[in-house]
């Protein structure tokens, strides 16, 4: 039996594929095509992979937040501009973008897909947010593309997209965007040795989402993301570790980097369970390409300290309020 890719995709968040029963007591779901009328606030987590290597399978991390059609990307890892495709989302929509942190994984893509916006129609202009240097890296961006984007312009009578993308660096924990219909509030988290890190939380007329990825165990994030519909956290497998480090080239002080800067599969369960969190969804999975590790695996400790439902993201996965 042939089945396509999106037709997997649904079997494997329905739990019916071996290895993924953790899902089916979780409500979540993949991406589907908007019935019509108004629709709760979703989450659906594009690429679920920890880290900028590009391989098959999960893709590096991205997630989108859909509010009354209106789309709030969040990280633009390698791979964002297909997933939001494939999850239905017109990548001249995108209205938002907010960014964790400069780490590549969770930017290399920006420029790109708002690139891949302009060309297929964008003329509304786009915020983006990230710490300090987002600002510069856009304007690196458009300098790199420059000659298409003046040929383009001049070709094509297109608007310009460098007055279209509005970057804005984040300096301290707190609001940074207030639309009437969504509250997005920044905080700073430690992601040794980087400092300039923040977490978010996205307050929507039908619920609130907090994401935090990247970050080490930091309890104060509990405190930030108490009574949330849903967290959405990033996660290491301390076992899985030692035999990616052996597969990856040149990773001498790889091993030392992630155990420093990201949370144990056992931590976040008692990051959820001090902010009381209505859903737990494990994401930003280090390693991510690892077959070996099944959603169980990934779950187990967290549950040790974790009462609530847990999702195991994939990527396309819908998470519903
Ligand atoms: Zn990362
Ligand atoms: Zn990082």
């Amino acid at each position: 039996m042939t089945l396509d890719r999106r037709t997997l995709l649904q079997l494997s968040a329905m739990g019916a594929i071996a290895g993924s029963s953790m899902l089916s007591t979780a409500q979540a779901q993949t991406a589907a095509p908007a019935p019509a009328g108004k629709r709760k606030a979703r989450w659906i987590c594009l690429g679920t992979k920890g880290g900028p290597r590009v391989g098959l399978g999960r893709s590096n991390p991205a997630n989108v937040l859909i509010v009354d059609d209106v789309p709030y990307v969040v990280d633009c890892g390698p791979g964002v501009s297909k997933r939001l495709v494939e999850a239905k989302v017109a990548l001249p929509d995108v209205r938002y973008v907010f960014v964790t942190h400069l780490h590549s994984d969770h930017v290399l893509e920006y420029g790109n897909m708002v690139y891949g916006g302009w060309s297929a129609g964008l003329n509304h202009p786009v915020e983006a947010f990230a710490p300090i240097g987002m600002e510069a890296l856009t304007k690196a961006y458009w300098e790199s593309i420059k000659f298409d984007v003046d040929i383009r312009i001049a070709d094509e009578s297109k608007p310009d997209p460098r007055k279209l993308l509005v970057a804005k660096d984040i300096k301290d924990s707190g609001i940074v965007l207030d639309n009437g219909k969504v509250k997005v509030t920044a905080f700073k988290t430690p992601h040794p040795p980087i400092t300039e890190n923040f977490a978010y939380k996205f307050e929507t007329p039908d619920g609130v989402f907090v994401y935090a990825c990247d970050t080490s165990f930091n309890p104060a994030l509990a405190k930030f993301a108490e009574g949330a519909d849903v967290l959405i956290h990033e996660t290491i497998y301390v076992p899985g570790v030692d035999k990616m480090v052996a597969r990856v080239k040149n990773a001498a002080t790889l091993k030392e980097h992630l155990i420093a800067s990201h949370t144990t599969t056992e931590d976040v369960g008692k990051i959820a369970a001090m902010a009381k969190v209505k859903k737990l969804v494990m994401t930003h999975f280090v390693p991510g390409d690892d077959p070996t590790i099944t959603d169980e695996m990934w779950a187990a400790d967290a549950k040790k300290h974790y009462s609530g439902p847990i999702v195991v993201a994939k990527d396309l996965m819908e998470i519903e309020l």
